[in-house]
């Protein structure tokens, strides 16, 4: 486990970093960027480069970011170049955050001094060529050899999943926490209750999973929380004492009249259709490629398209995400998300749900299961009170407790922790 560090970037003082693109293709810097979400920060890409989006497509490294800010965007909005502070500015404005709340990293003399220029908390300068001293001069706070070198000080840790306990083998550590307190179980659908199959509608639920839910559902409050539209997830399971939260928390329908559609998500409705309808030309050359709407959003699917267009499909979604005002860009798994530029996501949601269901007090324990960077946010937003359980059988930093290895151990820990649960009944 790591300790917090009073030194370096802690949650406290930084809402973000914005980095410069130079750099930040190593391994030890995407890790470290990897941590750095994980413990809640919010991050930025900037680059003189109109190739940015290619290199990071290529890179693997594009969810890895909140917002970029690239050439053809100076090109577009007339920015100047560093060591004017203009991109760096334009970044923090994407994030939605003040640079007095957030940190810049940079490789160059120009690039430090812009960040400084730009009114920037911390400048921390990357020192590759000797040229520490310089790189001081021009007004870093902070000059390091590594990113690695910069204590991430979290509020609470944030271990790699391959560290995490698991979920099963530590029921009895839950089962203590649950002693004479109510559950409420929220689900991801794709990739926690079913595996990730190359096109999302052959996703189905098997029976097997379906009669766990069911059974779990019969002794305590569950709800099942997608990307997926409402309509779709609801076919998908097909319970009916379930609560649904569909396309990421904007739409929510329980069976006791819980019911919210996020209204600033609705006046994005025409947008998002003409998006759509852009996306659709665009990619119809890009075989694979697949547009699909849902009522919040619009994704784009490029799990079967060959990895030597992935970038072209990148590139669209980035074009139509420049060409529509209120719009933001998201990925997940092989997709890219178009969404309304709203500050509401899946943790929202389910902290929205525990009020609406009276389940928001001390006497209630959250538990979330989710697989993807979208379901990060929920682990976020319970982790003071609930318990945050991911589904990966590799290794990342996430801020869930507990891990889950695939979607059998999901489907086994559900049936387990019902029986825990019918035997605390009886
Ligand atoms: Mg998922």
């Amino acid at each position: 486990m790591k300790s917090t560090a009073s030194l370096g970037i802690s949650r406290s003082q930084f809402d973000a970093v914005i980095f410069d693109l130079d750099g930040v293709v190593t391994e030890s810097a995407v890790k470290w960027i990897g941590a750095l979400r994980a413990a809640g920060f919010k991050t930025a890409i900037v680059s003189s480069s109109k190739n940015c989006r290619r290199i990071l497509v290529e890179a693997r490294i594009g969810d890895l970011f909140d917002a970029q800010v690239d050439g053809l965007d100076s090109d577009e909005i007339g920015l100047d170049g560093k060591p004017a502070p203009d991109i760096f500015l334009e970044a923090a404005r994407r994030l939605g955050v003040d640079p007095g709340r957030a940190a810049v990293i940079d490789h160059a003399t120009s690039g430090v001094e812009a960040g400084r220029r730009g009114g920037f908390k911390l400048v921390i300068g990357v020192d590759r060529a000797g040229q520490a001293q310089r790189l001081k001069e021009m007004g870093a706070d902070q000059v390091v050899r590594d990113l690695s070198d910069i204590p991430i000080g979290a509020e609470s840790e944030t271990p790699d999943s391959s560290d995490l306990p698991s979920a099963l083998e530590h029921l009895d550590n839950l089962a203590a926490l649950m002693k004479r307190r109510r559950t409420a179980v929220f689900l991801d659908y794709d990739g926690t209750l079913t595996p990730i199959v190359e096109r999302p509608e052959d996703a189905y639920l098997p029976d097997l999973t379906r009669l766990s839910v069911e059974r779990l559902a019969r002794h305590c409050t569950v709800a099942v929380v997608s990307g997926r539209d409402l309509p779709d997830l609801r076919q998908r399971v097909d319970l009916d004492h379930i609560t649904y939260a569909g396309s990421h928390g904007f739409d929510i329908k329980g069976p006791d009249g819980v019911e919210m559609q996020n209204e600033e998500g609705v006046k994005f409705l025409p947008i998002l259709d003409r998006a759509e309808r852009r996306l659709r030309e665009l990619t119809s050359s890009v075989p694979g490629a697949q547009v699909e709407r849902k009522k919040f959003s619009v994704a784009v699917h490029y799990r079967r398209v060959d990895l030597s267009r992935a970038r072209e499909v990148a590139s669209y979604v980035h074009e139509v995400a420049g060409q529509f005002e209120g719009l933001q860009q998201s990925e997940g798994k092989k997709v890219f998300e178009l969404q309304p530029k709203v500050d509401w996501h899946k943790g929202k949601a389910v902290l929205w749900l525990l009020k609406a269901l009276g389940l928001n007090h001390e006497g209630v324990v959250p538990i979330y299961i989710g697989d993807d960077t979208t379901d990060e946010n929920a682990f976020r937003s319970l982790r003071d009170h609930g318990i945050g359980i991911v589904v990966e059988e590799g290794a990342r930093m996430t801020s869930a407790q507990y891990v889950l290895r695939d979607t059998e151990q999901v489907r086994e820990f559900i049936d387990r922790l019902a029986a825990l649960l019918e035997g605390e009944r009886t």
